[in-house]
């Protein structure tokens, strides 16, 4: 069976192709806003409009098949931002076959685990639009912890905005905190199993005026990534897991990955992170996870919609019962 994933609910416009477990095709396009701006809702939309056909196109080539070996189109129906979501879902319904709603945070896990091997880990989602500790109980993946505020990739991002770099600001803040030497006592906010992000970023701004673009790096990555792996840490802990799962554009910072390995070690943990292809998103996690759904008796949606507020713990899981 034949699974084309459409996803297009931030600044990537992607499409992916999985035959079976097989990715076949994994072809995306993203937006990037102007120097000194975040994403602008209507900009990406425009953004995707333009891409849609090439990007399928280009997906279809790569895979080798044209659209009547296509079974099933998958699309992420949410979280994310309603002109982006529109997209998708119209190119979805354009393609005439039947189509599976796809959550986007469940389709980050699933090619986590298909891809790293992994069971049943605690999964740490660390995104540009979302950041959440996951872990499955009775039919869901439940949200254990989460920002209460921003994502952690959106702050990292605006950090970046606010040192005059270009967007996405992940990489640049990785490559100035590598040579901080200095740590600058910044403000460490865990609730619970929450944390938040908008008071540490907002003392980092005002920093700046102070000490280096390096040293507020360094101090931002460390305080961040050090909640972020207490939170993990604590829902292993309570869950009785021994694997955690990373994803989300975040993923790919070394110095979180580093974080959660020590923290897996100590523990006597595994630890796998996303590859970096599949960690960001795109659409053959979509396809996959739309895979799942069909597999396990998901009904094609009769009038395929977006749900811009969809969350994780919101989507049932029959595949994992
Ligand atoms: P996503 O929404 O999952 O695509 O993730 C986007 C976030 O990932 C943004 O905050 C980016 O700054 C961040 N990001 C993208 N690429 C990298 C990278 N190579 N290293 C660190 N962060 C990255
Ligand atoms: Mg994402």
């Amino acid at each position: 069976m034949i699974s084309l994933g459409i996803e297009s609910t931030s600044h990537t416009f992607g499409i992916g192709i999985c035959e079976g477990r097989k990715i076949i095709a994994n072809a995306k396009s993203m937006y990037t806003p102007e120097r000194g701006w975040g994403i602008k809702p209507d900009e990406a939309r425009k953004h995707h409009e333009k891409a849609k056909d090439e990007v399928l196109e280009k997906a279809l080539q790569e895979a080798g098949v044209s659209l009547d070996d296509i079974d099933i189109v998958s699309v992420a129906a949410g979280p994310g931002l309603p002109p982006c979501l529109r997209v998708g879902i119209g190119l979805a319904k354009s393609l005439k076959k039947p189509v599976i709603e796809v959550n986007h945070p469940v389709a980050h896990i699933e090619i986590g685990r298909l891809l790293c091997r992994c069971g049943d880990p605690i999964v740490l989602y660390a995104s540009g639009g979302n950041t959440q500790v996951i872990g499955y109980a009775s039919g869901r993946y439940r949200v254990f912890g989460e920002t209460q505020d921003m994502a952690i990739g959106n702050a990292r991002d605006v950090l970046a905005r606010e040192m005059g770099l270009n967007y996405p600001g992940g990489p640049e803040i990785d490559r100035l905190a590598s040579k901080g030497r200095n740590y600058i006592e910044l403000p460490y906010s865990v609730k619970g199993m929450d944390v938040s992000f908008t008071g540490i970023l907002t003392d980092a701004k005002r920093k700046l005026a102070k000490y280096s673009r390096e040293d507020i790096a360094f101090s931002f990555a460390e305080t961040t990534f050090a909640m972020l792996t207490e939170i993990t840490e604590r829902a292993m802990a309570h869950s009785g897991r021994d694997e955690v799962l990373l994803t989300g554009g975040v993923a790919a910072s070394p110095r979180l990955q580093e974080m959660l390995r020590i923290m897996c070690e100590e523990r006597g943990a595994r630890f796998f992170a996303c590859p970096r292809e599949y960690s960001g998103d795109n659409g053959a996690n979509i396809a996959w996870t739309g895979l799942l759904a069909f597999g396990s008796g998901q009904k094609p949606a009769k009038k395929p919609d977006f749900r811009s507020r969809w969350r994780t713990d919101e989507t049932e899981i029959p595949w994992r019962k």
